[in-house]
């Protein structure tokens, strides 16, 4: 079971996820509940560190230091239980360990040790109660597993011990058509696949961490997401063999702060596209849609989006390897106010005329698209950061997502 921040909140809400742990204890079940910080505690951990000066992120002290709010959480939440007449222990993540690369900020976990947590439950302990979003590295330095990490820490302890279930609590009661927030009749999906999960993911839907996604699809660790404060069906996200009807279209996920760079008239030759993305994927900057369009004059125009945080780091490296004339260009134009509007279902490996059906929708309602791109199962494009919410709402009309 994993709570996120929303669920462990205050000592109200801790007292209710109490309630629902003693709740699969009594049912016969032994759990492990991985738990993130209380609500906003990550954010203001990572605001005291830029106001004393954190240079990078890839730092061991800022991790040691963000990971911090899980442990507060996790104690809690023990405290809880024991005094409830619920054996419990707490666990960091150093301690079971749950090993990782030293990518601090940002790390994979390479390996969990079970042992120590099966030798507790063998000793009479119902609960662990872990600390989510951390682990440690080769170095004994505590790491971190990226923004909403807590979910990837839930999936790979599941995947470890060979759980039965994973079910990951959270503010909402399932993976909607789209985010909730958005003041729509978002449907709730019964079921969703691994592969529209990953998809809605990494393309802005943060509901789970992409990476927890990937782990419980290469571990057919069967997710259930459910909501810790009603007692709603959830949803599961599961192998697309177990769904019987397939939705052409099941969701829209959506990015609001992307940012667009055009260069124009570059040289035309092999090796170009090459040299401009070399020192961007140096720095770090996380190019997603690319396009290039030649012209018959022997230039090209190469256009590509990344995330609107990342845009000046992005024509740092490009002004850089201009000046040490690794590649030329004419100008470089650039727009900071996009958004990324994608439509996500597997049905689309079968159907033909869903990119006609979105285009002309978007047409209907005047919004012009910058940049396209495709996988079998997703349409992205990015467009003006200010028909965001039209755009969306009118795509989940198009599609009938609302009668799903
Ligand atoms: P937690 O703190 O429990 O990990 P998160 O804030 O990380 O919670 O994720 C839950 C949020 O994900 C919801 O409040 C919702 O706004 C957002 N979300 C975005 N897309 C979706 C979607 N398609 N279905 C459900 N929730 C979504
Ligand atoms: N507390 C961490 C975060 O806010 C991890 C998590 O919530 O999953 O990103
Ligand atoms: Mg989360």
């Amino acid at each position: 079971m994993k709570f996120g921040g929303t669920s462990v909140a205050d000592i109200d809400r801790i007292k209710a996820v109490r309630d629902l742990i003693s709740g699969e204890v009594n049912n016969g079940w032994t759990v492990v509940a991985v738990v993130s910080a209380m609500s906003k505690e990550t954010n203001k951990l990572i605001d005291l560190a830029k106001q004393v000066g954190v240079e990078s992120l890839v730092d061991p002290e800022y991790d040691a230091l963000i990971s911090t709010g899980e442990d507060v959480s996790s104690s809690l939440l023990a405290i809880a239980l024991n005094s409830h007449g619920v054996s419990a222990r707490s666990w960091r993540g150093w301690q079971l360990p749950v090993r990782t690369d030293s990518f601090y900020s940002n790390a994979k976990i390479e390996e969990i040790e079970t042992k120590q947590l099966e030798s507790s439950f063998k000793d009479g302990t119902k609960v662990a109660v872990v600390s989510g979003f951390q682990g440690i590295d080769k170095s004994g330095r505590v790491t971190t597993l990226g923004r909403g990490g807590s979910d990837t820490s839930a999936v790979a302890i599941a995947a470890a011990i060979g759980a039965k279930r994973c079910d990951i609590y959270t503010d909402v009661s399932g993976i909607y058509t789209t985010d909730p927030r958005i003041k729509i009749n978002a449907s709730k999906l019964k079921r969703i696949s691994f592969e529209e999960m990953l998809e809605m993911a990494s393309l802005g839907a943060n509901v789970l961490q992409t990476r927890a996604v990937e782990l419980a699809m290469r571990h057919k660790v069967p997710i259930t997401v459910l909501n810790s404060f009603s007692k709603e069906e959830g949803t599961l996200v599961c192998d697309e063999e177990e769904i019987m009807e397939k939705n052409i279209v099941s969701g829209i996920a959506f990015q609001k702060n992307e940012s667009q760079i055009t260069l124009t008239n570059i040289e035309d030759k092999p090796g170009v596209a090459a040299k401009i993305f070399g020192p961007l994927a140096s720095s770090g900057v996380n190019i997603d849609m690319i396009v290039q369009s030649n012209t018959e004059t022997g230039l090209t125009n190469i256009t590509f989006s990344c995330p609107a945080d990342d845009l000046q780091m992005a024509k740092k490296a490009i002004s850089k390897a201009k000046e040490n004339s690794l590649i030329s260009f004419e100008r470089l134009i650039e727009n900071k106010n996009l958004a990324k509007v994608s439509i996500v279902g597997i049905g689309m490996k079968t159907h033909a005329g869903v990119a006609q059906k979105m285009f002309e929708t978007l047409s209907d309602e005047n919004i012009n698209i910058n940049v396209i791109s495709t996988s079998e199962i997703k349409l992205s494009v990015l467009i003006e950061r200010k028909y965001l919410e039209l755009a969306v709402r009118s795509l989940h009309d198009a599609f009938g997502l609302q009668n799903l």
